[in-house]
């Protein structure tokens, strides 16, 4: 019997996982992926919002503000890449200086305390590339950007380095609540068939947050996925923050932001879809964040565009984040849209607080409190690549040469517990460059297979029927040596 299940490996059930796997407890997370960060978590804008955009006296504000000053600590502590390069909201009109100015006073009701609306000057001296025509902005240095799925994933180590399990392609389908003579406790059933028991559930379901909360009979909210779509550029980037336009009713509407590793990206779009499963890319989609960047950046380099994706926001019906004890022992951390990455420590360390001291968890007497990064051999000195390359020769065998990624650092992402092409990506940035995987992919696969010991037919991109080759041509049984 677990102490507490928690259904969702995003970024919000990592982050309470990993303050929840500091006390004495038994601790499951129960994901219907292969991996971590492959929702909402995996796919979003990466910045760290200082916290204007939230209407005053939300949960939303609230955790946005709180999260926001945690990333120091969290960052230094997990040894994840991430800038505190502020960010702006440009204003072209009078009209929208007026919204920037609304902004600014939203912005210091919800407790920030650097937040100024700056000059034409100011602005093209901190952004030299923007359109002209810019009259004002809206400047909050205490924003960042972060690599959200290298959070995700460092989330996921600290959390099983203290002990919590993780039972990946586990798909939560039916929840039974059971009054023994003793307790109460939940059984917690897959679309497989499989069953675990655990005393206190915690949803963190993103888009199906919705469905899991009906389950054990709480109808409160409902969720819509609106999805956001983005085209994602080679370096350089032509900003240096995260530049937004006046918000519109749909959200923060279409920026141009550079990523923490260099990278940069226009969108997102903002559509609401009746699939909750569709992460299609669009070209409407593509039309509209292409017309709105081009209000904040005439030319932008599109013979360097490398990929295009998309993500859904989870929008609760309620208008803000749905945190707390649904019914006893269930907990929803549920419509947690943006600004949900910047305020995920906050929320884990309001919920843990919470539940902690209802149940009286205490904590471990010892446990992990620093987790460190894959050595990255593109960014090591020249002393510290010989040194790397003395230790373990596939440091010098590059794979992946649009990111310099090496051999060594992919058979550690796979021994870290990477089992898809993706999840080496999201590891390693291994595929992630201009050639996104046309050279590098089958080498990455002939390693994977050799780590993990499978075929390399039996390797997926990232889990079900992702399967990368359909068979091997020379036929069945042939062998490589002969
Ligand atoms: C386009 C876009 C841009 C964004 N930009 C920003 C930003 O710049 N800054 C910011 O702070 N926030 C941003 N956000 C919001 C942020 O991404 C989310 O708030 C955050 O990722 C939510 O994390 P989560 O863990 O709740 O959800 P998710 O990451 O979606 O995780 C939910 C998990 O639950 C799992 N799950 C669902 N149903 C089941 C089931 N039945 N059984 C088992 N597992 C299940 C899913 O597989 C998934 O892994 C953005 C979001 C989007 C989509």
């Amino acid at each position: 019997m677990y102490d507490i299940a928690i259904i969702g490996a995003g970024v919000i059930g990592c982050s309470i996982a990993k303050e929840l796997a500091e006390y004495d407890i038994k601790l499951a997370v129960l994901e219907q992926n292969i991996d971590v960060a492959m929702a909402a978590t995996g796919a979003n804008s990466g910045i760290l919002h200082a916290g204007h955009d939230c209407e005053t006296g939300t949960l939303m504000a609230r955790f946005n503000v709180e999260g926001n000053l945690m990333f120091d600590q969290i960052c230094q502590d997990l040894d994840v890449p991430y800038k505190r390069c502020g960010s702006l909201v440009l204003a072209f009109s009078q009209e929208e200086i007026n919204k920037i100015e609304i902004l600014k006073t939203r912005g210091i009701n919800n407790g920030l305390k650097e937040i100024k609306i700056i000059k034409k000057d100011k602005i093209y001296k901190l952004e030299s590339n923007i359109n002209q025509g810019v009259i004002a902005a809206l400047w909050t240095p205490t924003a960042g950007i972060i690599n959200p799925y290298e959070l995700n994933v460092a989330l996921m180590e600290i959390s099983k380095a203290n002990g919590a399990e993780y039972l990946f392609q586990f798909c939560v389908d039916d929840i039974k609540i059971i009054h023994s003579d003793k307790e109460q406790y939940f059984e917690v059933f897959s679309s497989k068939g499989d069953k675990i028991k655990a005393r206190s559930i915690i949803n963190c379901a993103g888009v199906y947050a919705d469905k899991i909360a009906s389950l054990v009979g709480d109808n409160s909210f409902s969720i819509t996925a609106r999805r956001g779509e983005y085209i994602i550029f080679d370096r350089p980037s032509p900003v240096n923050r995260p530049v937004f336009q006046v918000p519109t009713k749909m959200g923060k509407g279409v920026l141009v932001s550079p990523t923490v590793d260099g990278n940069f990206f226009i969108g997102p779009s903002a559509q609401d879809i009746e699939d909750k499963s569709d992460k299609s890319v669009t070209l409407e989609g593509m039309r509209a964040i292409k017309a709105a960047a081009a209000k904040t950046m005439k030319d932008l380099p599109y013979n360097r565009q490398i990929s295009i994706f998309s993500g859904l926001r989870a929008i609760p019906s309620v208008q803000d984040f749905v945190i707390g004890e649904a019914i006893p022992n269930f907990y929803n951390a549920a419509g947690i849209c943006s600004p949900g990455l910047t305020g995920a420590p906050a929320i884990a360390r309001y919920l843990c607080r919470e539940i902690c001291q209802k149940y009286g968890f205490k904590k471990k007497k010892s446990f992990v409190t620093k987790r460190q990064r894959i050595i990255n051999f593109k960014s090591a000195s020249n002393q510290q690549k010989v040194e790397l390359i003395k230790k373990d020769k596939r440091y010098s065998n590059v794979i992946c040469r649009c990111e310099v990624i090496t051999e060594a650092e992919i058979a550690e992402a796979i021994r870290r517990g990477a089992t898809t092409v993706d999840g080496v990506k999201r590891r390693t940035r291994a595929t992630m460059g201009r050639c996104q995987g046309s050279f590098c992919m089958p080498k990455i696969l002939e390693i994977m297979s050799k780590e993990l010991n499978i075929k390399m037919q039996d390797i997926t991109k990232f889990g079900g029927n992702s399967y990368i080759i359909s068979s091997d041509i020379r036929g069945e049984g042939y062998d490589k040596k002969s």
